[in-house]
């Protein structure tokens, strides 16, 4: 096809970066027939669901104030619970992002006195003062609870000895951390936390396991809420809301957990009776129906990445013919002009905001300078294409998402461009 090359020459991308990634894509045809495969499955699953609680237009109206007798509320998270095999599920955009629902779910279902113990080492940056790791007001920790962890170990899989030892009968609640998020571990697989839960759950049988599911959602054919997890918890501005979602989180486990939730959410006695949808509800349907082809254009840009980058013995995180349990592809440059130009790149295949030059900068809370790339329909959201690299060794950006594999090609193939041009890169 001479026309899309010609398109693509139009857009910066010489013959020379095309030909090259062709060859690339190509090899990738197998890969990505499984991946669709996949998707074919998730999209039944999610499509039965919504046929089983017979979602209708009545659905789709807005509701302002409390909320009450909202049906589509309700329906939705009926739905959720369908396609995640859970009995209940708190599904709101009152939920403001992950990291919220993952608040609301631990101190729910946790009470002075009680420990929770993290199994999959150090839980995602945000966490830590949810928690108290760090000391934060309103922590977990002035409250009374206490926390361990165990961490994975070297070869990142689970240290059941330390697990065994660790969970004391005063533990009450255990937390699993599905993706490697921003540490360069392996990521999860479903199969993996199955295992890890069955085990618990035989020593002890009534203790809580809640899975950090982000960045997760539909990149297998099964959750962790199939393989024994009590509660699974995540952002709709990532999977589960496929891009459409402007807000909004998720929780879904057993109907004792997730009563406890919506009493932490509203109130007690409230609890999942109120919360007006104020008109998001729709793009919560619509994002979820979309979800999982939209969880495998992602999947496919970052395989498709992971190869290209691999080619010039760059350290790829997934490796380029490893298994996919989320998203995230982590990619170690070892220099900083190349993170920038990588992020530049990001930035200038973007629908939104192309024309911006993104710059790293001290960003509150980071210990190096941060460049960001994103131009993104909702914002912060990372289901659409994005990157962020810390200007400090290993030099590694991470990047996800991408709405379409066509979008999440072109903007790998103008960061690609970009470290040609500056001849970071050589094309032999
Ligand atoms: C993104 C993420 C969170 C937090 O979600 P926010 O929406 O950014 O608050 C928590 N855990 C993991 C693994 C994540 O990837």
């Amino acid at each position: 096809m001479t026309e899309i090359k010609k398109m693509y020459n139009e857009m910066g991308i010489s013959d020379e970066v095309y030909d090259f990634s062709k060859e690339i894509s190509e090899s990738l045809i197998q890969r990505f027939q499984k991946i669709d495969i996949i998707a074919e499955y998730n999209q039944l699953k999610v499509t039965r669901a919504m046929q089983k609680n017979q979602v209708s237009e009545a659905h789709f109206t807005t509701t302002t104030g409390y909320g009450y007798n909202d049906l589509g509320r309700d329906t939705l998270e009926k739905v959720y619970a369908d396609v995640f095999h859970t009995e209940d599920a708190l599904v709101r955009p009152q939920i403001t992002c992950g990291t919220h629902a993952l608040s609301i779910a631990l101190s729910a279902n946790l009470r002075p006195g009680d420990k929770m113990v993290y199994i999959s080492g150090k839980p995602y940056d945000t966490l830590e003062e949810v928690i108290g790791i760090r000391e934060s007001r309103g922590s977990l920790y002035e409250y009374g609870i206490t926390y361990a962890q165990v961490d994975l170990l070297a070869n990142g899989e689970f240290d059941f000895d330390g697990i065994k030892e660790a969970i004391t009968p005063d533990v009450k609640l255990v937390g699993i951390q599905r993706s490697k998020g921003y540490a360069t571990r392996p990521t999860l697989s479903v199969k993996k936390i199955g295992q890890v839960i069955s085990f618990i759950k035989s020593i002890y049988p009534d203790v809580i396991v809640m899975v950090d599911n982000c960045y997760g959602e539909f990149v297998e054919t099964i959750e962790p809420s199939d393989v024994g997890a009590d509660m699974i918890v995540g952002s709709l501005i990532k999977n589960p809301g496929g891009g459409l979602a402007p807000i909004g989180g998720y929780i879904c486990g057993k109907k004792e957990c997730i009563e406890n939730c919506a009493y932490r959410l509203t109130t007690p006695g409230l609890g999942k009776e109120v919360g007006a949808n104020l008109g998001v509800i729709t793009s919560f349907y619509q994002g979820l129906f979309l979800a999982p082809t939209v969880v495998a254009s992602a999947l496919k840009g970052a395989i498709f990445a992971a190869n290209l980058f691999e080619k010039f013995h760059f350290k790829v995180i997934p490796d380029g013919n490893e298994s996919r349990h989320d998203i995230i592809q982590a990619i170690e440059f070892g220099n900083p002009e190349c993170v920038v130009a990588f992020c530049k790149g990001i930035q200038a295949a973007a629908p939104v905001d192309s024309h911006l030059t993104p710059e790293p900068w001290d960003m509150p809370g980071y210990d190096a300078p941060v460049i960001m790339a994103a131009g993104a329909f909702v914002s912060g959201s990372s289901i659409e294409l994005s990157a962020d690299g810390p200007i400090k060794p290993p030099y590694a950006v991470y990047f996800q998402g991408g709405l379409t594999w066509q979008h999440a090609k072109l903007g790998i193939l103008k960061a690609f461009q970009n470290m040609v041009d500056d001849e970071l890169i050589t094309l032999k």
